[in-house]
């Protein structure tokens, strides 16, 4: 039985090689030059408006997007930053790139937010990025609830989110800072590239200039020219644009969101209800409220010990199928423990530790038939089966 290819990226549609090929021959590839209606000024507008948000500014990657975030908030150095310490290494990374310190809160094994922990963490910091994690959403209703109380601002890394809504609204919409990613493993896929939303002026305003709109460049955005021009000057410039050749690849893709989210999570809860069935596999139910985007499935591995889940990830493998277990795997970047650049240490965190030891990472792209679906669940079901062979008892104890 020859397995799907859960590993490669759609086509980008080809619409796009028009719009390529018109770049190359101009040579117009850098988003300032238009005099108006470059390829990343009207990726902003569109996007902006898909997402429902007043304003959007395309950069080099959503790292850069988190980054800008932070200093168009105006955070001085040494600023506590709130973060879960379920996410990958690139958030912390940010924090630490802005000159402020990661504060790591505690995560659940239903890869949520510790609201406990959160709220205990929360006093004395200056902002907080919530990262939903592989698209899984903490809720958002309690977390915005303490956050405006404590009047502390919320950058939301939707960089895995595009297309998850919470409560009917979008992820990276509830936030005072959206930002997503175009990175070839999310959603809408460029190679490298980010995009932050905000309802924002004084904010977006900062961070164009940040971003490199030097001079008088800033005209070419449309906000408030009052909010611009009391900041000429006063900034540094970190350079961080989106190319025009990056826009012509994701512009096409914006009308194919739907259909991914769509198929994405047909997929996804096609596994989940087969893995569900198996006593060594469970997939966490989403929060009431949560209706997600997933292009990939998590699942806990049950009663086994770290012998037996590296076993579980071998036997997949041998059929085939990929499985990553985040806290088992070496140099993990999602393992805060191999963060060591981190300022401060981050604490215990036994509710994340615990989930990463036994949380398994399986690809599952939308563009998987179900009958695809189905092979990929039979495999992880099999591997369970092979590693707890007569092994219950062992399990147990
Ligand atoms: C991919 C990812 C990032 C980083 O995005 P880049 O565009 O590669 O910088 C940040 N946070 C999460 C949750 C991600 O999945």
């Amino acid at each position: 039985m020859s397995m799907p290819n859960m590993h490669d990226a759609e086509a980008i549609p080809s619409a796009a090689r028009a719009e390529i090929d018109r770049l190359l021959t101009s040579g117009d590839l850098f988003r300032y030059t238009a005099p108006q209606d470059a390829p990343v000024a009207l990726l902003e507008s569109e996007f902006a408006e898909f997402m429902g948000a007043r304003f959007a500014l395309a950069v080099s990657s959503c790292s850069a997007a988190l980054f800008l975030s932070l200093k168009a908030l105006g955070l001085p150095r040494d600023a506590r930053v709130l973060i879960p310490a379920f996410t990958f290494a690139a958030v912390p990374s940010a924090v630490v790139h802005a000159e402020c310190i990661p504060v790591l809160c505690d995560v659940g094994e239903n890869y949520r937010i510790d609201l406990a922990d959160f709220e205990a963490k929360l006093p004395g910091c200056d902002a907080v990025i919530v990262s939903h994690m592989r698209g899984h959403t903490s809720d958002m209703d309690a977390i915005m609830a303490l956050c405006e109380a404590a009047n502390i601002p919320v950058i939301e890394d939707a960089a895995h989110s595009l297309g998850t809504t919470w409560r009917g609204r979008k992820i990276g919409t509830i936030g005072r800072v959206g930002c997503f990613s175009f990175q070839s493993y999310k959603l809408i896929n460029a190679g490298e590239g980010g995009i932050l939303i905000t309802d924002d002026a004084d904010l977006v305003a900062r961070a164009v200039i940040l971003s490199g709109a030097y001079e008088h460049n800033w005209k070419k955005h449309p906000v408030l020219a009052e909010a611009f021009a009391a900041i000429q000057n006063t900034l540094p410039l970190y350079n961080l644009r989106m190319s025009n050749l990056s826009a012509a690849v994701i512009r096409p893709q914006l009308p194919e969101v739907a259909r991914r989210v769509r198929d994405g999570l047909a997929n996804h809860n096609r596994v989940a209800e087969v893995l569900n069935d198996s006593p060594w596999l469970t997939v966490p139910e989403p929060l009431k409220g949560e209706d997600r985007a997933p292009d990939s499935i998590q699942f806990n591995l049950v009663g086994m010990t770290d012998a037996q889940a590296r076993a579980f990830a071998q036997n997949a493998q041998s059929m085939g199928v990929s499985v990553q277990i985040f806290g088992l795997s070496d140099d993990n970047a999602r393992a805060f423990w191999n963060w060591q650049f981190l300022p401060e240490a981050p604490g215990p965190l036994p509710g994340t530790r615990n989930m990463l030891m036994r949380a398994c990472d399986v690809r599952l792209p939308a563009r998987l038939s179900a009958a695809e679906c189905d092979q990929v669940s039979q495999v992880l079901i099999k591997a369970a089966i092979t590693t707890m062979a007569g092994q219950a008892s062992v399990a147990a104890e």
